[in-house]
């Protein structure tokens, strides 16, 4: 731990501090500071910084370096301490729950109208809600939930509603998950794995079955889960009625995915979506409404240069719409304007926040891929690099993944699987591609990367490490 310490003084150090040492060591002046010099020490300090170093500079982290470095840690959380924009940050966050739901109100009493029945003890229809991510679906259901909820009669209707959320890996990884989740949730207990899933689903049979109870349950982000089990459980859980005898059950799926239902079987979609409800994107205006009631109560008084919200609102309307997304942007810019030590947040810190997210989607997207993904990226950067070339071919990115697949032990997929991947990548916004007819041989597709190549690196970086390079 003392080392730790030691090595994170060290390190802030380098931003500001004058210092003797070895020629042999390069280093990045960046907040992710990496070194490398000869030996092959590699410590990994609290920040995530790693660093290969020599015995010498071991040496260096002492006392002398952490007094000098001190009045620099000072001036910075002085003037962190003292410059702080923000009221309360946390208004700013996704988890917080906002007084007011605006522009919502037709869907909120679409689903209010279809939900109400249970009020009378009823059975309610299965709903399917869609949208664009940020579009108020899961603030809009859980509203609706908890005002369902106030007015539940105890020992008349017996409304139960659970709410589950399917990008939660834990929970939804697998059908036995999601029922051990449903079971918990009810009360009861299940061993994390063990049980044969049919156990489990009469388990929870039970548990729901023991009184008459009416029982809404919501997976939101369930696209999520589908993709990762089979439709067979939805289906499963929509024919429960069936299998009850006092109680009944009723399904809320909430999807960012519009075409979620085109690939469900038949059978499900029609019984998911007795009842759909629409989030259209919000509009600018709709958005700077959003952000102003927001930001009213996360930052001080004056913090906001004029315009300010309408860029984050223009931002995110441009991006599908998005709430979270303009949020993000109000935050992220705030963070950025305490970090210049800038009294204001100004409308050119709006577009560094928006380079600053779309650079961490990239990374986290990058970082996410499945391995071949990985390695035909990866095969693309090397042979642009190696070639000196902009552009390449289908063709050499395949040849070039061949030898990185021959080169790392990884079986080879075929260049139709390559070539779908390929455009894949060209609707993340990886790659720049174009088919071009090359005349009786067929036709071919030109590719060019579209990462920035200030990012290319740290592309490279994250590559490596997930491959195990
Ligand atoms: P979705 O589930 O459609 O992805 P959320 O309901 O999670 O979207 O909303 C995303 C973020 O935007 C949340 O922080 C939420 O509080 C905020 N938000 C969305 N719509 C509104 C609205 N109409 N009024 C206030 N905040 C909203
Ligand atoms: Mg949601």
């Amino acid at each position: 731990m003392e080392k730790k310490a030691d090595l994170n003084i060290d390190k802030k150090s380098d931003l500001n501090m004058e210092r003797k040492e070895d020629s042999n060591l390069d280093r990045k002046s960046d907040l992710n500071i990496g070194r490398k010099s000869d030996s092959n020490i590699d410590r990994k300090s609290d920040l995530g910084i790693s660093r290969k170093s020599d015995s010498n500079i071991d040496r260096k982290a002492d006392s002398s370096i952490s007094r000098k470095s001190d009045s620099n840690i000072d001036k910075i959380f002085s003037s962190f301490i003292e410059n702080n924009l923000f009221k309360d940050k946390y208004v700013l966050q996704t988890s917080y729950t906002p007084e007011t739901i605006s522009h919502r109100e037709e869907q909120i009493e679409q689903i209010a109208s279809i939900l109400a029945p249970a009020l009378r003890g009823e059975r309610t229809s299965n709903l399917f809600v869609y949208g664009n991510t940020g579009t108020g679906k899961t603030i809009s259901v859980q509203c609706v939930k908890n005002e369902l909820l106030k007015r539940n009669d105890v020992g008349k209707n017996n409304l139960v509603i659970q709410y589950i959320n399917c990008k939660l890996k834990k929970v939804s990884d697998t059908e036995y998950r999601i029922l051990a989740e449903l079971i918990k949730k009810l009360g009861g207990t299940v061993p994390a794995t063990g049980l044969p899933t049919d156990q489990v689903y009469n388990k929870f049979l039970e548990m729901i079955d023991n009184e008459k109870k009416l029982i809404i349950i919501i997976f939101d982000e369930i696209d999520h889960a589908i993709n990762k089990i089979s439709d067979n459980f939805l289906y499963n859980l929509t024919r429960l009625n069936s299998e009850l005898s006092k109680s009944q059950i009723s399904i809320i799926g909430i999807s960012n995915n519009l075409t979620f239902l085109d690939d469900l079987d038949p059978r499900v979609r029609s019984s998911l979506s007795e009842e759909e409800v629409v989030f259209p994107p919000y509009n600018a205006l709709q958005l700077k409404d959003i952000l102003r009631e927001r930001a009213e109560k996360a930052f001080k008084p004056d913090v906001l240069d004029e315009g300010v919200i309408s860029k984050c609102a223009a931002f995110a309307a441009r991006d599908h719409g998005d709430a979270r997304r303009a949020l993000d942007l109000l935050r992220i810019a705030g963070e950025i304007a305490e970090r210049n030590n800038c009294a204001k947040i100004l409308l050119k810190d709006i577009d560094s926040a928006n380079e600053k997210i779309e650079k961490d989607k990239l990374l986290e997207s990058v970082r996410t891929q499945p391995k071949q993904f990985q390695l035909t990226l990866l095969a693309i950067i090397q042979y642009t690099e190696k070639n000196n070339v902009k552009d390449l071919f289908t063709g050499d990115v395949f040849n070039a993944y061949q030898e990185l697949c021959t080169s790392t032990r990884t079986d080879i997929l075929t260049q139709r699987r390559v070539s779908d991947i390929l455009k894949e990548f060209d609707m993340m916004g990886l790659i720049n591609s174009s088919v071009i007819s090359k005349g009786r041989q067929g036709r071919t597709r030109k590719i060019r990367l579209s990462i920035p190549s200030q990012l290319l690196e740290k592309v490279k970086e994250i590559l490596y490490e997930s491959l195990n390079l």
